[in-house]
């Protein structure tokens, strides 16, 4: 069997297809992977309608929340074998030579190669993984759960380490879907007491049962930032944005508490007014975070294994994807939807 199945885009205006494409062989330090699951992420969706300024070459296959097995592999290979369990990402690889590289921040490499993107991704039933950069998923875990780890979760986990708080402070999460519930459960795991706001009860609910201690409801208080700094004290040590409503953006600059760091992980079109005068004398810092290193993955992943994280999601089947897209465009999905590609 030479062919395999996949969503492929040819047209940023058009429906994906579901078609055979001859199956890749992997070159040096490349590994073909029989894709069991992969995530649908909202960057797909982007990826899909081409909507950011780089676009994707047409035409390609989406996808870097796959997992599956190695069954071939390239030149070179030394860190994986047939058999193992591994993952595609966003980070599908990089140069490993650049200054960013060399200090570990592999993540703002401008050469680096995105999965699903720059290179087909995982909706298919097999991809090719960079065997230097694909993360090694550890054994006996829940192959559909894990998907959404390999963007969510070393998203949030990745933007809560860079509000350089500690164990015992206070973090805000703003917007508690996709990202921002993973996002709760990583910060009660590390330790930080989570403020979750939303607009949307059910969703604040759902904070709660993962441990936040408050939730406040963004459409219905008066103030939600006010709320916030005399619920806890003062204001919050870090603030980890997910949500895609410019609106949450200086809400979380507001809630913070002097001296406080403000994640931004959410990718709204818009821009957002900064009160300089407020960020200069509290001495607050503002700063963008996107995905996670190889190590970011590798520590993200542990904490999916020692059974701390636990996303919400549904699975799906590949011929779904264009209702999957049209309801995540609405922002009708809960949690995440993970395709079944067995
Ligand atoms: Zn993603
Ligand atoms: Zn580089």
């Amino acid at each position: 069997m030479n062919s395999m199945n996949a969503a492929v885009v040819h047209s940023f205006t058009d429906d994906l297809v579901v078609e055979e494409l001859p199956i890749p062989a992997p070159g040096p330090f490349e590994a073909l992977v029989k894709v069991q699951f992969s995530g649908v992420c909202h960057t797909d969706l982007h990826a899909a309608h081409g909507d950011w300024p780089v676009k994707p070459t047409l035409p390609f296959v989406p996808g870097h929340e796959g997992v599956g097995t190695v069954v071939e592999i390239g030149d070179q290979v030394t860190r994986l074998a047939v058999g193992d369990t591994v993952g595609n990402a966003w980070l599908w690889s990089a140069c490993g030579e650049c200054e960013y590289c060399q200090t570990g921040w592999e993540t703002l490499c401008p050469d680096q190669v995105n999965g699903g993107y720059s290179v087909n991704g995982s909706f298919g039933t097999h991809m090719l993984v960079d065997s230097r950069y694909a993360p090694i998923i550890p054994e006996h875990v829940d192959l559909s759960a894990v998907g959404p780890i390999l963007c969510a979760g070393v998203t949030v986990y990745k933007g809560l380490k860079v509000t350089d708080t500690q164990p015992g402070q206070w973090v805000l999460i703003s917007g508690i879907g996709g990202l921002g519930h993973i996002a709760v459960q990583y910060a009660v795991a590390m330790g930080r007491r989570v403020v979750a706001i939303d607009v949307d009860d059910s969703k604040l609910e759902l904070a709660e049962q993962h441990g936040a201690e408050v939730t406040v409801n963004a459409a219905t208080v008066d103030n939600p930032a006010a709320e916030i700094l005399e619920r806890t004290g003062g204001g919050v040590h870090g603030a980890l944005v997910t949500a895609v409503n410019a609106h949450a953006f200086p809400q979380a600059v507001a809630s913070l508490r002097r001296g406080g760091t403000v994640s931004l992980v959410g990718l709204p079109p818009e821009e957002f007014p900064l009160d300089i005068f407020t960020t200069v004398l509290f001495g607050l810092t503002i700063r963008g975070s996107i995905v996670g290193t190889r190590k970011d993955m590798a520590e993200a992943l542990d904490f999916y294994v020692r059974g701390l994280i636990h996303p919400t999601y549904t699975v799906r089947t590949l011929p779904e994807i264009n209702d999957i897209f049209t309801e995540m465009g609405k922002g009708d999905i809960n949690g995440r939807v993970v395709l079944d590609l067995n």
